[in-house]
This record gives C-alpha cells, sequence and structure tokens, in this order.
C-alpha cells in the first residue's frame, strides 16, 4: 500500500511567537465578555429581551432550572394513609447494578397486602442515579423527583438515606432529614 506522506507547514515568525494566536483568542474572549455585559445591562432596563446574554446562576441562593425528567434524591411514595406503597418485592434491590439498596421485608397487617418493608436503606455515595429502581418498581413506591440535586455529607455514613429520610424528603436545607 502506497505511503501518503504530509509535510507540515513550517512556522513563520510570527506563528512561532504565538502572538497571532493569543490575540485571536483575547479578541474572541473580549467579544462575547463585551456582548454579553451590553445585553445584560439592557435586560436590566426591560430592553433586548429577546437577545440572550450568558446567564451565570448564583448558586446556591438562585439554583438552575432542571428538565423535568431530571433524576433527583430518591423518595418513597405512600398510600393515603401514610403507609409507604412498598411491597418489598425486592425488584429494585436486584436490579441496583450499585447494590446499593437493602431491604428487610416484613408482613404487611393488611391482609390484602402481602409485604411491606421493615427497614430500607438506599446509599446514595455508591447509586449511579441510573433510575433502574424507578422503572422496575411495579407499585410506583419509589421516585427520583424530589428536585434535590446538591446532596453533600461530612461522611460515608452520612450518605445513607433510611426509610424515614426516603418518605419524608425536604427541600429545606435546614431539615437534618436532608443530606
Ligand atoms: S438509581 Fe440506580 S444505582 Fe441508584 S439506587 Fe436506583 S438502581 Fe441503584
Ligand atoms: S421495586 Fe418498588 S415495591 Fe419493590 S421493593 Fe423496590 S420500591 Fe418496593
Amino acid at each position: 500500500m502506497a505511503t501518503k506522506v504530509i509535510k507540515r507547514k513550517e512556522l513563520g515568525f510570527w506563528d512561532k511567537t504565538y502572538l497571532p494566536a493569543v490575540g485571536r483568542g483575547l479578541w474572541i474572549t473580549s467579544r462575547h465578555f463585551f456582548r454579553n455585559m451590553f445585553f445584560q445591562t439592557l435586560h436590566l432596563f426591560g430592553l433586548a429581551k429577546n437577545f440572550s446574554g450568558a446567564v451565570t446562576y448564583q448558586y446556591p441562593e438562585e439554583q438552575r432550572p432542571l428538565s423535568k425528567r431530571t433524576r433527583t434524591r430518591h423518595r418513597l411514595t405512600k398510600r393515603e394513609d401514610g403507609s409507604p406503597r412498598c411491597v418489598a418485592c425486592m425488584m429494585c434491590e436486584t436490579v441496583c447494578p450499585a447494590r446499593c439498596i437493602n431491604i428487610v421485608a416484613k408482613e404487611n397487617p393488611d391482609p390484602n397486602i402481602e409485604k411491606m418493608p421493615a427497614s430500607f436503606d438506599l446509599d446514595l455515595g455508591m447509586c449511579v442515579y441510573c433510575g433502574y429502581c424507578v422503572e422496575v418498581c411495579p407499585e410506583d413506591a419509589i421516585r427520583m423527583d424530589t428536585r434535590i440535586l446538591d446532596i453533600a455529607a461530612y461522611s460515608r455514613e452520612g450518605m445513607k438515606l433510611d426509610m424515614e429520610k426516603l418518605l419524608n424528603p425536604t427541600t429545606s436545607p435546614a431539615d437534618p432529614n436532608r443530606i
């Protein structure tokens, strides 16, 4: 097979100084900066709303809008009497690729329902947010729609959610149920 030799273009004097490339970079950055500043200033006075400037969210006071289907912190749904909808079928525990769900089943006092969880633990430190647990659940008992994304803890232990935290998620940062 014939080999095609490609000659590299020799760098000229100015190319070797890198000044043209640096100048081009500065020009592009400055153009974006002044354009965004110009439109953001107009927006302050209610003008040129059709032209967008780059947006900076003042996190954590201001949250970036999330898509409706964004998977966020899990929660367990409840029946009308407040008990968990979960019937401890173990399908979520089985499908979870990170093995971060741990359920202990017990008998349900309602004769129409066989089982319910005695404990339901989920380790967010291991979860990969795949959403398989939500998809596989036959009872719509687990969802990832709390809109809580800023999850942090001081220890691995602190990343674990028990049934109480899963049943009662809150968006208030001051709430101890929130991680
Ligand atoms: S989102 Fe995925 S990794 Fe996380 S608990 Fe559910 S199945 Fe497991
Ligand atoms: S799949 Fe649903 S009903 Fe089954 S154990 Fe998980 S949360 Fe409970």
